[in-house]
């Protein structure tokens, strides 16, 4: 493969997708090289049983202000804007009302102290003593939020992320995965296409199992893992921004997701957490948009372990806390339909991205363009919406951006 194009995009995903429309609405000639034989990344919705059910993001966070949000509604996608229940505990099972004020008052006074009184370490968790009774229920809803759990984590990144976040979590019923893998459409695309190195010399070559391909300009567009580990090569070396990458790894999330065979057991749209007493904990997202399914959440380091133990650990897990939760018989009215490991992903590694302690600037340092026509961009470049599908998209749209001017220039 051989082409000379205005500007090679490396990655699929939200981040790739949108730099590719934003350029090709301005007419530059691009290509999305994408390792994976679908568009996407960590945005798939897979068809199971009839339903579209999303395997990495749902949620469109900070709804309100959401660019995909917008252009959702633009499309005439329906949205659904129903409030979340992950703060609701059906029926208080297993945590009464006065424990859930108590934990939820513990985790906000949490975020307070890390504003008023930041850890010198910048180490979330050192705002919240180990032996603190709702210290492990902190540590389990870190590990669904940023995938890992508080002693992993940056304060001030984690704060950048929460201040900045509205209360507004809509969905695409259709799925988010789907919406997201649509919109690359009618984008250039060289699917199953593995980039292996990039040289940045008069023109840009990259080597690809495929052939070399040659362009004006780059967008790298592909997970922190990916880049911490040398996943590709760059010559001259990019050590400035990989060194930035590897601050920011990408903790994990994963999802099982389980079919009812009696649906009206629980009530649509609610929710359980499986315990307060350790962060080895599942959420579980009963009847979601009124499916007769369960998509359970598991998150941080036990997520990761559960990846290592095998493919069904995770599902025995789940199933294991929901009959604890709801019993025997209930429990044994689930199937399991599918389970999520981006881990192992060879070539994702994971969920989204967090800054460890200390490094939030690192953020900053991923997202300035090497040159001209140099840019890197995913959710890790995104100063607060960092970890979300939006987040992703914004951060190809300025990259684009970045490059568009200097194709402006040089073809003045
Ligand atoms: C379980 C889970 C739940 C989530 N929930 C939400 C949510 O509710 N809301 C939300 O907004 N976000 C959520 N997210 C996060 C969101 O999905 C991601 O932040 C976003 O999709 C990342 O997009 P990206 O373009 O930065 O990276 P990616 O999606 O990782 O895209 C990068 C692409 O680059 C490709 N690639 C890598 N190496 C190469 C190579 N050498 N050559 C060619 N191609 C390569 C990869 O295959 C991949 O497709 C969730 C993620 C997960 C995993």
């Amino acid at each position: 493969m051989t082409s000379t194009l205005d500007v090679a995009i490396i990655g699929g995903g939200a981040a790739g997708i949108a730099a590719a429309r934003h350029l090709t609405e301005r007419k530059r000639s691009v290509l999305v090289i994408e390792a994976l034989p679908r568009l996407g990344g960590r945005a798939f919705t897979r068809q199971i049983n009839g339903l579209p059910l999303d395997m990495g993001c749902g949620w469109l966070h900070s709804a309100e202000r959401n660019p995909l949000a917008a252009l959702a509604d633009t499309l005439g996608h329906p949205l659904d804007r129903r409030e979340s229940a992950w703060s609701k505990q059906l029926g208080n099972i297993a945590f009464p009302p006065d424990e859930q004020r108590a934990a939820w008052t513990a985790f906000e006074a949490l975020k307070d102290r890390l504003r008023e009184t930041p850890p010198p370490s910048d180490r979330a968790s050192d705002a919240l003593p180990a032996s603190d009774r709702w210290r492990p229920f902190a540590d389990g809803l870190s590990s669904f939020m940023n995938g890992a759990e508080l002693d992993q984590l940056s304060a001030e990144d984690f704060l950048a992320y929460e201040d900045s976040a509205s209360e507004a979590n809509w969905r695409l019923p259709d799925g988010y995965g789907a919406f997201i893998a649509d919109l690359g459409a009618n984008v250039p695309v060289s699917l199953s296409t593995h980039v292996r190195s990039v040289s940045s010399d008069k023109d840009m070559a990259l080597e690809t199992d495929q052939g070399v391909i040659r362009a004006s300009a780059v967008i790298v567009a592909v997970s922190t893992a990916v880049l911490a580990r040398n996943g590709i090569r760059f010559s001259p070396a990019r050590d400035d921004h990989l060194e930035a990458a590897s601050r920011l790894p990408l903790g994990v999330a994963d999802k099982v997701f389980l079919a009812m065979n009696d649906p009206d057991a629980v009530p649509p749209e609610s929710h359980l957490l499986g315990r307060t007493d350790r962060s080895e904990t599942g959420s579980y997202y009963l009847r979601p948009l009124g499916r007769p399914v369960i998509e359970c959440f598991l998150g941080g380091a036990w997520a990761r372990d559960l990846e290592r133990q095998g493919p069904n650990a995770a599902t025995a897990f789940a199933i294991e806390e929901l009959t604890h939760l709801l019993g025997g018989d209930f429990a044994r009215g689930l199937s399991p339909l599918t389970t999520t490991r981006w881990a192992t992903e060879p070539t994702i590694g994971g969920s989204y991205s967090h800054a460890v302690p200390g490094h939030h600037a690192a953020r900053a340092v991923l997202s300035r363009p090497v040159s001209e026509r140099f840019c890197f961009a995913g959710e890790a470049c995104s100063a607060h919406d960092f970890s979300t599908a939006h987040g992703a998209w914004q951060s190809g749209i300025d990259a684009a951006r970045h490059i568009d001017t200097y194709l402006a220039g040089a073809h003045a």
